[in-house]
Formats: C-alpha cells, structure tokens, sequence
C-alpha cells in the first residue's frame, strides 16, 4: 500500500513537474523586434489579418523554444531564425495543433552532398531532412537557400517550405507525396492520378512546374507546395485543380487575409 501510494506520488510530482516546465517555456515572450523581422522578410505573415499575425508570431514562437537552430561553420541570428520557424508554421498554420518531430535544424554556410559534406564532389543539395540514428530529429538547410526562398517573391520556390513539407509527408511514416493523414479517403487516388498527369507535363515542356518535381511523387508534392505557398494566385490560375488538393491537403487558402476556405 505505502509502495502504491508513494509511486502514485512519485508521478504526480513528475507530471507537475512536466507541467510547470512547460508553462515556464511557453510564458517566454517572442523577442520584441521578431514581429518587425517577420514583417520585413515574410511575404506570408505581411499578407495575414492582424489577429492571424498574432498567431502566427505565438506558434513562431512555440517552435524556437522547441527546435534548436545552429550554424555549421556559419553564424545564425536573428532573421535566420525567423526564416527558419517561418518555413516550419506556413505549411502547418491551418492546423490548430502540430509538433514536428524536430529537435535541431543545422544550418550550412552553403550547399552540400549527402554525407553532410561542403567541400568536394557533388555539393548540390540545399536541404535534407536526416535519415536514422542520430540524425533522425535533424534538418539541414543551406542558409543562403533559406534566404533566397523569401527574398524574392516573383519566385516559385522555398527550400524551407519544401523540407518542412517532406516532414508533413513524413507524418504517416513514408515520404511519399501522399500525406494519408491530412486526406479524405476518397481523394487519395485521384491526387495520385493528377501526380501522374502533371508530371507527364512537365516532361512534355508543358508546365511551368519546378522540372524536380519529376523525380518522385514526394519531390513532386514538396515542389508544389513551394509554389502553393510562394505564388497562390499564379497556381489557382494556371492549375486550378492542383490548387484545390492543397487547400484541402493544407486546410488553409494562402490568398486570403484569414487563410480561412
Ligand atoms: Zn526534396
């Protein structure tokens, strides 16, 4: 019986314990200046109504407590880590809750190859989302790709958004371009099939898609997804029905104010 009572009271001081830390963590405030950072840099949060900002700046602020971010060979401020957190809650702002399954994202002065290496032979990557062991709960990113993604807004592309996107995929254990979890049943096929038909397109020189998005359906999904997210308006206009299976997919319209549908 004491046995009993004092295991009782062991967990119960322990979840206490877990409770009071994590309420200590959230009360942190965002950084005074983070809102005119996100200003200045995020095309994203400029367009939001105030009430989503508010929002927005709070689930920024939820991830940095959460993930670590540090620099390779490479200084992080800032607007790096503004950028960062900005990739992680644009594809997830139309969900009420999400926890990536994140401890660290490294960044890297500039591309590398898949060993993590930024010297020598095949330094192409710009970000990648680690495989096993260690390396499971950490992305690395290219910083100067980062940057690019937000800088220029005539663009189609965001290499944040896309890894961030690659883990969503991720969610329901394969990173397939089908994020099972996030639809309705009854779509999966036919988002598959539009997959395939675009992809045909692309090949034929019929599209103004990212021509790596041929490589597989993930890549297909995490390319589209920059462009969903970066020029909403250019893709309901020229792909409509792409369009459509986002909005679903992400729950979230990019073009309006709230982001409601
Ligand atoms: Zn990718």
């Amino acid at each position: 019986m004491i046995f009993l009572v004092s295991v009782l009271a062991l967990i119960a001081g322990w979840l206490g314990w877990r409770y009071w830390q994590r309420k200590v963590r959230y009360a942190q405030p965002l950084p005074v200046m983070y809102p005119r950072l996100l200003q200045e840099h995020v095309a994203y949060y400029q367009s939001l109504s105030d009430d989503r900002k508010r929002l927005f700046e709070e689930r920024v602020n939820r991830f940095l407590h959460d993930v670590r971010i540090e620099g390779v060979e490479t200084t992080v401020d800032d607007v790096d880590k503004v950028l960062v957190a900005s990739s992680a809650i644009i594809p997830i702002f139309g969900f009420d809750d999400w926890y990536y399954p994140l401890t660290n994202v490294l960044l890297y002065e500039g591309s590398f190859n898949k060993d993590y290496q930024t010297t020598g032979e095949g330094r192409n990557i710009l970000g990648m989302v680690g495989e096993g062991g260690a390396l499971q709960s950490t992305m690395v990113l290219s910083k100067p790709a980062l940057h690019e993604g937000f800088a220029n807004d005539t663009s189609k592309g965001n290499t944040g958004i896309h890894e961030f996107v690659h883990l969503l995929d991720k969610a329901d254990g394969a990173t397939d371009g089908l994020p099972e979890h996030l639809m309705v049943h009854d779509h999966i096929k036919p988002w598959l099939q539009l997959i395939h038909q675009t992809i045909r397109e692309i090949k034929a020189n019929q599209s103004d898609i990212n021509p790596y998005g041929i490589t597989n359906e993930a890549e297909f999904f995490a390319v589209v997804s920059e462009y969903f997210f970066k020029r909403p308006d250019l893709l309901q206009e020229k792909h409509p029905e792409l369009f459509a299976r986002l909005e679903e997919i992400f729950r979230q319209n990019p073009i309006k104010a709230d982001r409601e549908l």
